[in-house]
């Protein structure tokens, strides 16, 4: 270990190093600031730790040259996003924005640069694609097995990745293929390779996703818009490198990095480093419209009660998504102390979602907490449904909790239904009566039944839960919910129980 006066370097098991600085103390929680990088290589750290002892030297105050870089992260720890908005932005910073943007000075950026990188985009997803056609290498080293070696089939795989690892040619946050793909790729059995990953993972060399690609353990390295060049002993067959095809970005999504790009100089601004945002006279592109035609009613109705004749449960819960428009989530999250039956209102306060295997009750509470008129008839289905939990719940001697959710497969009701099971159980049930609806075409069919009905869309959005002037406004209100949200409640439950008497 490299000790100089307020830094070090250390190995890591991967072979990268962590270069790690002293820069003093926050003067807000008086905690130690310590500036930290992980980076391939041992001269890369010497530099790496040069870079960071001068930073930590000038101070955290912000110096006429601090980068796009510096400004993304200052802005990232102070940007109000909520769980899954970080996700993806912080996203986009790491793969896009950084890449593109992160070595430019912020004081230089101009919108000309900006509109640039939107074209690009627009083009191509991919930065280092100039539009002229190459060959996508893969970083998958060669792995043969040679009969000669006493050592197993799969600690000679080990090895080699192992290798791969520590040499560098796999660095920190790299993807593996599949195992299928592994082995049909070289021609080593999916067992032989199995066992090789888990003896990897278990040393920490290797992170094994649930569901998702195996990754070089590590701190993801940021290696700039450059494109990843194959070493000697590369072989694109084995590795199942090719032909790049490009892949334009959406428009939408440029927006998405045009707005991060919007908020974190007009933080840069606010902070003076710089006079004016740049992101003001940048154009990202036009947005495209939404033009698939909302679901009929009758092909709603048609889906609910099919839905009914599965599961009452699954039938209440297609009914509140198309009467409430509420998100798929938020209703997994509903509980026993959300009803209001007597006042005929529903309380949103969570967003339940379920995010790499982890349950998260999100608090919806500062952002899109709301109340919802829901009519008579509805309540009639609620009640139904609560009498049957009720039932069930007292042959076994137990009272139904005010934190029961309302939909759940657990007997005592202590835990919701996953998002995705529903999801999955909605398109199932659609899919039986040949009609084409998701849990998100049923909140479309709640604006598009709406707004066509004579709805202004300022109660629209906020019955949907959307962000903005409307749903700020109503929280406003001494009560909760408008007239014209109780007027609404009863419009969508007439229209959507019209048809399915209409359809028999
Ligand atoms: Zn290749
Ligand atoms: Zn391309």
């Amino acid at each position: 270990m490299a000790k100089v006066a307020k830094g070090h370097v250390e190995p890591l098991p991967s072979g990268s190093f962590r270069v790690s600085v002293y820069a003093g103390v926050d003067p807000l929680t008086r905690q130690e600031i310590r500036l930290r990088s992980t980076v391939k290589d041992e001269r890369l750290a010497q530099i790496e730790l040069g870079r960071l002892l001068k930073e930590a030297s000038e101070g955290r105050t912000p110096d006429a040259d601090a980068t796009v870089a510096r400004l993304l992260k200052e802005y990232a720890a102070i940007a109000e996003w909520d769980v899954s908005t970080r996700q993806t932005n912080e996203g986009f910073i790491r793969r896009t924005i950084k890449p593109a943007l992160g070595h430019l000075e912020v004081r230089k950026v101009r919108g000309p640069i900006l509109d640039k990188l939107y074209t690009r985009l627009k083009r191509c997803g991919d930065l280092s694609c100039t539009g002229k056609p190459f060959t996508e290498h893969r970083k998958v080293p060669i792995l043969a097995i040679s009969r000669g070696d006493s050592r197993p089939a799969w600690q000679q795989v080990s090895d080699m990745l192992a290798e791969a690892i520590r040499s560098g040619n796999l660095a920190p946050g790299d993807e593996l293929p599949s195992i299928t793909e592994l082995s049909a790729l070289q021609g080593i059995g999916t067992g032989v390779i199995r066992h090789a990953i888990r003896h990897l993972a278990a040393d920490g060399l290797i992170t094994i996703q649930h569901g998702r690609a195996t990754l070089v353990a590590g701190k993801l390295i940021s290696e700039g818009p450059g494109r990843w060049r194959p070493g000697p002993g590369h072989d694109c067959r084995l590795a199942g490198c090719r032909p790049h095809v490009c892949h334009p970005m959406k428009p939408n999504t440029i927006r998405g990095i045009h707005g991060i790009l919007s908020g974190a100089f007009a933080a840069a601004q606010r902070w003076e480093w710089i006079d004016r945002n740049p992101a003001e006279s940048a154009k990202p592109p036009t947005a495209i419209r939404r033009t698939i035609p909302a679901t009929s009613p009758e092909a709603v109705a048609k889906v609910i009660a099919e839905a009914r004749r599965r599961n009452s449960a699954l039938g209440l819960y297609l009914w509140l998504v198309v009467v409430t428009g509420v998100r798929r989530g938020e209703l997994c999250g509903l509980q026993v102390r959300d009803i209001h039956l007597d006042q005929g209102l529903v309380h949103i306060a969570f967003n339940y979602v379920v995010r790499g295997g982890k349950h998260v009750r999100k608090d919806t509470k500062t952002h899109q907490d709301r109340w919802l008129a829901i009519d008579p008839d509805t309540c009639a289905l609620i009640t139904a449904h609560l009498d049957e939990i009720r039932t069930a719940l007292a042959e076994v001697g137990v009272e139904v909790a005010e934190d029961a959710y309302l939909f759940s497969n657990d007997p005592a009701h202590a835990r919701p239904w996953n998002p995705d099971w529903a999801t999955h159980k909605v398109a199932d049930t659609a899919d039986a009566v040949g009609v084409e609806l998701d849990i998100k075409g049923g909140r479309h069919y709640t604006a598009s039944q709406l707004l066509a009905g004579g709805f202004d869309l300022r109660n629209t959005a906020a019955r949907l839960g959307h962000s903005g002037g409307g749903a700020t406004t109503l929280r406003h209100y001494a009560d909760p919910v408008p007239e014209v949200d109780r007027r609404a409640a009863a419009y969508l439950a007439r229209l959507t129980a019209g048809s399915s008497t209409a359809n028999g």
